[in-house]
């Protein structure tokens, strides 16, 4: 058993940033007999250790599709502490944040250890101020507390619709979206409201012919994404995890916003939206109006949900679906913070939530000494 005084589960934004902060309230790498620089009070800050799952830096940037380029992208803010080198716009998203990500490890030299898949994080005894551990894919550690920064990439959202197992075709998550090239010659489905949707829809129909089809009408938003709209969408998904309402994506309340790419692939009739299947069938899909739709390939980009299996020992989860949060902070649970989680899971609020649980914990540190 190892110990630390605080556990970041993930080293992607979040993670990153909450490790930045950690080390700059004083924090040392766990394991090296340091106590660590002065917190707040005066008293030893303590240690921390990040453990991240994948083989090298970049969190879920890791796995994006080539085709997603640093001038596609909807921006990616800085990590804390220091700005992104020169891009070049033509760069694919997952190489360029890599080499950035793991730069960034390696000169603040953040104490990471990786692959190290969480496997569970339990209470040690009932005592509030105790102890939690945590089970790994290499041994277990044993914190006071814990930030968790999981994302969400590896938990993609498949919605069940009737006859889904019988379709002849190939059907994938946006996920496992490698390029359009691999369905030339086919008709593709492509389910779901979101910017990954309208985004892969203009790409693929590039190079073969889509459908579109979402739940509901999709909101474009004409007017620029401003400092105002944006604050407001994350402030609606804040309100929902403050409920202990499962989050949904912070897109949702933003809306799809106009560029001039997807305006092009619009005038194309790309974006011509059909209101949801009824049903799967072996070649195809039963449109809502009762017609037939030959299709070669179902694309599901259908979002993703946060990834916290690990966490389910804690029981954090209330009646309304979600776990509720007071900032960072799990209200029923305040050594645990999640962070790029609802309103967070944004570069930007990455960046925010990490500092903010850092504050958290320094707080809960002192108070229980
Ligand atoms: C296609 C796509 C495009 C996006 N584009 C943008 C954009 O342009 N701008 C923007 O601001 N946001 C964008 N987002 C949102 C984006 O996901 C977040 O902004 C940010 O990358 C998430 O960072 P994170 O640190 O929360 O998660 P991640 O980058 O997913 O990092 C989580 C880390 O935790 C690790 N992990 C997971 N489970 C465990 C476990 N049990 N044990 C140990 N480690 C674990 C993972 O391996 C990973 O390294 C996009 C999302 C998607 C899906």
């Amino acid at each position: 058993m190892r110990t630390a005084d605080v556990v970041v589960i993930g080293a992607g934004q979040a993670g990153l940033s909450a490790a930045y902060h950690l080390q700059r309230r004083g924090f040392v790498p766990a394991g090296t007999g340091l106590r660590g620089g002065s917190g707040p009070d005066g008293l030893p800050a303590g240690t921390y250790i990040v453990l991240d799952a994948e083989a090298g830096p970049g969190g879920a940037w890791r796995h994006r599709w080539k085709s997603l380029l640093m001038a596609t992208v909807n921006g990616i803010s800085d990590l804390p502490g220091r700005p992104q080198p020169a891009v070049d716009p033509a760069e694919a998203s997952s190489s360029f944040l890599t080499r950035y990500f793991g730069g960034y490890e390696h000169d603040l030299g953040l104490a990471i250890e990786r692959p190290v898949k969480v496997r569970s994080v339990r209470r040690e005894d009932r005592h509030p101020d105790g102890r939690l551990n945590i089970t790994t894919s290499r041994g277990q550690w044993s914190a006071r507390a814990v930030i968790n920064a999981t994302g969400t990439w590896t938990r993609p959202f498949w919605p069940i619709y009737p006859g889904q197992a019988s379709f002849r075709g190939r059907q994938l998550h946006v996920a496992d979206y490698v390029s359009a090239e691999e369905f030339r010659g086919r008709h593709v489905i492509v389910v779901g409201g979101g910017i990954s949707a309208v985004g892969l829809l203009d790409e693929i129909s590039l190079v073969t012919s889509t459908t579109w089809f979402t739940r509901r009408e999709p909101v474009w938003r004409d007017a620029a994404f401003d400092r105002q709209a944006g604050h407001d969408a994350v402030a609606l998904v804040e309100q929902r995890v403050r409920q202990g309402l499962p989050p949904q994506s912070v897109v949702s309340a933003t809306g799809l916003i106009w560029t001039p790419d997807l305006r092009a692939a619009a005038a194309r009739g790309v974006l011509d939206r059909h209101p949801m299947f009824t049903a799967i069938e072996p070649d195809g899909v039963r449109m809502a109006d009762g017609s037939f739709l030959a299709a070669g390939v179902i694309l599901w980009a259908t979002g993703f949900r946060a990834e916290l299996e690990h966490l389910a020992p804690l029981h954090l989860r209330g009646p309304g679906g979600g776990i509720a949060m007071d900032g960072t902070r799990v209200a029923a649970e305040p050594r645990v913070h999640l962070v790029g989680y609802g309103p967070s899971s944004s570069t930007i609020g990455a960046n925010r939530a990490g500092r903010s649980a850092v504050a958290g914990i320094v707080t809960l540190l002192a108070g229980s000494r």
